[in-house]
């Protein structure tokens, strides 16, 4: 096992490298791609996933067969808009959401947020964070919708606080819950670190997720959601320690997974599932191909929980590229993937931005609170319909 990472580590390069870059970007629409066969399925067999994932290696399919969904739709605004902006622009960021939906409406975007993209696309409308606020009767989201698209800003910026700062405003311009924001914030998180080449040591990397999250939710938006939702004083800190027990132990089945982390649409329940799918694949399981590199592993896994598989897909393929590199993703499969060259084009450029940028970005806002009580947002984890 040491030999394989080390293997590993010496593919993707040194830390913050060009293939981790790649890997990252690409690994979550890969993740979008192929999750949105089995989004919303109950019970999802491995030899189902496995049939899926190898029918990718016909050459005799056309290019970008999978359509990327809202996921890779609202990240490549959120890659455009930092590209453009050189920073973090949330006029810029908003209006490029809406004109995206306005274009390509048929993405999958759930209900909830497609008031919002409609509320941003007026000119009148001046605090472009209102619309988010002003969901679920003025409770916001803890939808999963902020932390799908949460990746580019851990690409974009080389200093932590401005990754935790930049992510979580990025997420509030649809999700205002501290439920759906910190879910952004962790996932961001977790592709700085893995970035860093922290996923070496997987016990020391889940512990540096615990401590900064233990900062992120020590705040009173936090606390008031939680209590309201009847969570964890720390809710994200309370799921990351069921991460970590998870890791302990020799043998862990699906079902164990899904009902200690859940599957479903709700930040709390994919984000550190997600995470917990790119540590359990670290090494070799008995159930995947032998032939399968790290990163195919965490699909094949991700895929196999079922739920909100193209999400939970989609975060954890850009934890685990960003771990791993480019080099580990299979040819076939990136033609196979609608969005995933323009998402190897855009990794180069947030690498060249990145390395450049010492600084956050050029502008942010004040951080708005949620009002407490979400008895009207129903989290339904079965659902297919983001919050
Ligand atoms: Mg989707």
């Amino acid at each position: 096992m040491a030999v394989t990472a080390a293997r590993a580590a010496a593919a993707a390069g040194g830390p913050a490298s060009l293939s981790r870059f790649r890997g990252a970007l690409v690994g979550a629409v890969l993740g979008d791609c192929v999750g949105g066969e089995f989004e919303g399925a109950e019970e999802v067999p491995m030899e189902n996933v496995l049939r899926h994932l190898n029918s990718l290696d016909d050459d005799t399919k056309g290019d970008g067969i999978l359509e990327y969904s809202d996921d890779t739709a609202m990240a490549r605004c959120v890659v455009q808009s930092l590209l453009t902006r050189a920073g973090f622009d949330e006029q810029d960021m908003a209006r490029r959401f809406a004109k995206e939906y306005s274009v390509s409406p048929g993405r999958g975007y759930g209900s909830g947020v497609i008031q919002v993209l409609k509320k941003l696309s007026s000119p009148q409308l001046s605090d472009v964070f209102q619309p988010a606020r002003d969901q679920f009767n003025g409770r916001g989201s803890f939808g999963n919708g902020g932390a799908m698209r949460a990746a580019p800003f851990a690409l974009a910026f080389p200093d932590l606080a401005d990754v935790k700062r930049f992510a979580r405003l990025g997420a509030m311009l649809t999700h205002s819950c501290s439920l759906g924001y910190n879910g952004a914030v962790l996932q961001a998180l977790a592709v700085h670190l893995s970035l860093q080449g922290a996923l070496d040591l997987p016990q020391q990397f889940i512990s540096r997720l615990i401590t900064e999250m233990e900062e992120v939710e020590g705040d009173e938006a936090t606390r008031s959601d939680a209590r309201v939702l009847k969570e964890a004083e720390k809710p994200f800190c309370d799921r990351l320690h069921r991460v970590k027990d998870l890791m302990d132990k020799s043998k862990v089945s699906i079902e164990e997974v899904i009902s200690e982390l859940g599957n479903g649409i709700a930040a709390l329940h994919s984000v550190p599932t997600a995470i917990f799918c790119v540590l359990h694949c670290l090494q070799p399981r008995e159930n995947l191909p032998e032939n399968y590199g790290g990163l195919q592993r965490t699909m094949a896994y991700s895929l196999a929980l079922g739920g909100d598989t193209d999400t939970i897909a989609c975060m954890a393929g850009a934890i685990a590229g960003a771990h791993y590199g480019i080099e580990t993703i299979p040819q076939t499969w990136i033609k196979c993937c609608e969005g995933a060259e323009d998402a190897d084009a855009n990794a180069e450029h947030l690498h060249t931005l990145y390395h450049q940028s010492p600084q956050g970005g050029v502008s942010g806002t004040g951080m708005q609170s949620c009002d407490a009580g979400l008895e009207n947002q129903s989290d339904t984890s079965n659902s297919t319909e983001k919050l």
